[in-house]
C-alpha cells in the first residue's frame, strides 16, 4: 500500500494511464572535481557524475539547509523542514512555508493542508511516494505569517538545488508565494493560472495552482485545481 492506502495495481494502472513509468533511473548530476570529489556547496553549475546519485547531493542539502542561518526565522524554528519524497520524482510540488505541524515534525505537508494535499495527488493517481515535496521556505514563518522578500531570497537556492537534482518534469507551484517565486514574477494566481509556465533555466513545465490551505478556507475553489490538474496532466510528457 502507498502512504494512502493506495492500492499497488490501482495505482499501477493509475501511472500507466498517465504514462507514467516509475523507479525509472536518470542520470545524475552533479559537480566534481579532478578526483571525483563532489562539490556539494557549489550552487552554480552541475554536471553528470557516474559514481553520485542526486540523492547523496540532496542529502547534503538537507544537512546544509539544518544548519542555516541565513535569515532571521533560525532563531523561532524548531526544525528545518527541507522537503521530501521520491529524489526521482516526475512530479514536484512546491508550497509556501512549514506550518506548526512541519515544525513540529520536520516533514513537509503534514497538517491538515497536507492530508488535502495528499487528496489532491490522489486524484492525480499519485501518492507521495511518487511525487517529491518542497516549500519555498525551509523554517516556519512565527505564527504563519507570509514570507518576507529577504526570507525568500535567502532560501531560493535549496529550491533551486532541490529542483536541479530531481529533475522533474512537471512543478505543481501551490499558492501565490510559490508561483511568484518560481516565476520571478509579481503577477497574481488569477493571472498566473491556466496556463503552461516554464522554471527557469531548465525550462521545466510548471502549472500554478491555489494552495491547499486556501481551499481548506474556500472549498469552491477546488473545482478550478482540478482543472489545473488536469491541465498539468494534460501537459505532462513522461
Ligand atoms: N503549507 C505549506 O506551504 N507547506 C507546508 O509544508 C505546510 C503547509
Amino acid at each position: 500500500m502507498g502512504s494512502n492506502g493506495m492500492n499497488p495495481a490501482r495505482r499501477t494502472q493509475y501511472l500507466k494511464a498517465l504514462g507514467i513509468t516509475r523507479w525509472q533511473n536518470r542520470p545524475a548530476v552533479l559537480k566534481v572535481d579532478k578526483k571525483g570529489t563532489p562539490r556539494a556547496k557549489d550552487t552554480s553549475v552541475i554536471e553528470p557524475s557516474p559514481t553520485q546519485g542526486g540523492s547523496i547531493i540532496l542529502d547534503q542539502l538537507a544537512l546544509e539547509a539544518a544548519a542555516c542561518t541565513r535569515c532571521t526565522l533560525h532563531e523561532t524554528r524548531n526544525r528545518v523542514v527541507f522537503g521530501s519524497g521520491n529524489v526521482k520524482a516526475k512530479w514536484l510540488f512546491v508550497g509556501e512555508a512549514p506550518g506548526r505541524e512541519e515544525d513540529r515534525l520536520g516533514e513537509a505537508f503534514v497538517g491538515r493542508a497536507g492530508q488535502l494535499l495528499n487528496s489532491m495527488l490522489f486524484a492525480l493517481g499519485l501518492d507521495r511516494e511518487d511525487a517529491y515535496i518542497a516549500n519555498v521556505l525551509k523554517c516556519r514563518p512565527p505564527d504563519n505569517r507570509d514570507p518576507g522578500g529577504e526570507e525568500v531570497a535567502a532560501c531560493e537556492a535549496f529550491l533551486h538545488r532541490q529542483v536541479e537534482l530531481v529533475q522533474p518534469l512537471m512543478i505543481m507551484a501551490l499558492g501565490r508565494f510559490a508561483a511568484q517565486s518560481l516565476l520571478k514574477t509579481t503577477e497574481s494566481i488569477g493571472q498566473l493560472r491556466g496556463r503552461m509556465h516554464h522554471y527557469e533555466p531548465f525550462r521545466i513545465p510548471l502549472i500554478v495552482t491555489y494552495h491547499p490551505a486556501y481551499l481548506l478556507r474556500s472549498p469552491l475553489a477546488k473545482r478550478k485545481v482540478w482543472l489545473d490538474f488536469l491541465l498539468a496532466r494534460r501537459s505532462f510528457i513522461g
